[in-house]
């Protein structure tokens, strides 16, 4: 295949890279911890992550927790979630693993093509008595239509869980979407645009059941002497806790860079035809977690593999979030709802998309070789 552009230099671009702040910052955290001795369980850096996400954020209440699919384990498992859950296929394997790994039937819908998220007009219809939860995902970190589907459990006396794993800080008319729903997970792996290394937290609206959460992610201890829950070990170390805190100053910074370079993309690709990017609304703050590029196959000469291969073959690493849909993986293929007839839309936009590098580390030049490779593939004349 013919290399695109050989005058760049070679060096390789990730779709993603961390969000670290300058070493010498994190060393007197390091100190602290090595003073106090509490390396978890709890601890000093622990409690102040909390105080300090829950304000950031907008939350009442913000369990921490070690990765982000213990803590869509735990919320099923905090709400005593069974039977039947209506999800997306078009999301990160975890979402739909967390039901497995609580005996729960996943049960595929449809997306929205606008949004990428839920088509809330499709829900009804796969609800059985045997339902019991909706589990959405803020694909993108783009809100989904949560009164749509808060409507929906009301009348149908369903829980709603958000995998809010994208949707770190973002907003909707001033309020965090992360207060939708009965409970919403966040995750903060290292390639989240906020990370604590590995890392977690389920958010959520009392005090009551927080404390429920409390238990159930360290082993079911209420206290000393009482197990209340066949709980599990899910609790974040001091180490990820105290890197949050230092996080925590940059992440805003880092927002700004995020959507510097999201714009540019828009500006640069928007007269591309064939291709087109998500917008967030006027009413969204968006977080700008991901830059989900859709090549239209009948109005662009390349394929979105294609064009996938030719970024790698110039050592750009985009990546097609989300192919394949989590319902075409072997334990969930032979479900009835994971039949592609039932998704028209999540299988056609698993084919057409493409996630563009877009992260705070992204040079300007970095961004004008990717965007050079799109223009160039538009001007292909078609095979
Ligand atoms: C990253 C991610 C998760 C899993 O979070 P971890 O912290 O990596 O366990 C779950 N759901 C979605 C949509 C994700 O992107």
């Amino acid at each position: 295949m013919k290399k695109i552009a050989p005058h760049y230099d070679n060096k390789n671009i990730l779709v993603t890279s961390p969000l670290l702040p300058p070493l010498e910052e994190f060393i007197p955290y390091l100190e602290n911890i090595w003073q106090s001795k509490y390396l978890t369980n709890g601890g000093p850096y622990h409690q102040a992550l909390e105080a300090a996400l829950a304000e950031y954020l907008g939350v009442k209440h913000i369990c921490l927790f070690s990765n982000g699919t213990l803590a869509l384990m735990t919320a099923l498992q905090a709400l005593r979630i069974d039977g039947e859950v209506i999800t997306t296929p078009y999301s990160f394997v975890a979402t739909s693993h967390s039901l497995l790994w609580n005996g729960i039937k996943p049960v595929f819908v449809d997306i929205d093509p606008q949004t990428c998220n839920l088509d809330p007009a499709k829900i009804e219809a796969a609800i059985t008595p045997k339902t019991s939860a909706i589990m959405p995902v803020h694909c993108y970190g783009l809100p989904c239509d949560t009164d749509a589907i808060q409507r929906i459990a009301d009348t149908y006396g369903l829980r709603v869980i958000y995998d809010a794993a994208h949707a770190f800080a973002v907003k909707r008319e001033g309020v965090s979407i992360l207060n939708h729903g009965d409970l919403s997970v966040l995750s903060f792996h290292a390639t989240k645009v906020f990370n604590t290394f590995e890392g977690g937290a389920i958010i959520c609206p009392d005090e009551k059941i927080k404390r429920r959460i409390d238990y159930l992610k360290n082993f079911g201890f209420a206290d000393e002497t009482t197990v209340v829950a066949a709980g599990i070990n899910g609790k974040m170390s001091e180490f990820q806790a105290a890197f949050g805190m230092l996080q925590l100053k940059h992440v805003d910074a880092a927002f700004g860079v995020r959507q510097r370079i999201y714009q540019r993309y828009a500006e640069a690709l928007a007269v591309v035809p064939g291709v087109s990017l998500l917008q967030a609304d006027a009413q969204t703050e968006w977080n700008y977690a991901y830059c989900p590029l859709f090549i239209h196959p009948e109005h662009f000469p390349l394929t979105r593999d294609q064009l996938y291969q030719q970024m790698k073959d110039a050592g750009i690493y985009a990546r097609r979030y989300f192919y394949p849909l989590i319902s075409q993986f072997p334990m969930y293929k032979g479900y009835e709802s994971s039949h592609p007839d039932n998704l028209p839309v999540a299988s056609a936009t698993s084919q057409q998309v493409l996630c563009l590098p877009i992260h705070p580390t992204l040079t300007e030049t970095e961004q004008v070789r990717i965007i050079d490779i799109v223009l160039a593939a538009s001007q292909t004349a078609a095979a």
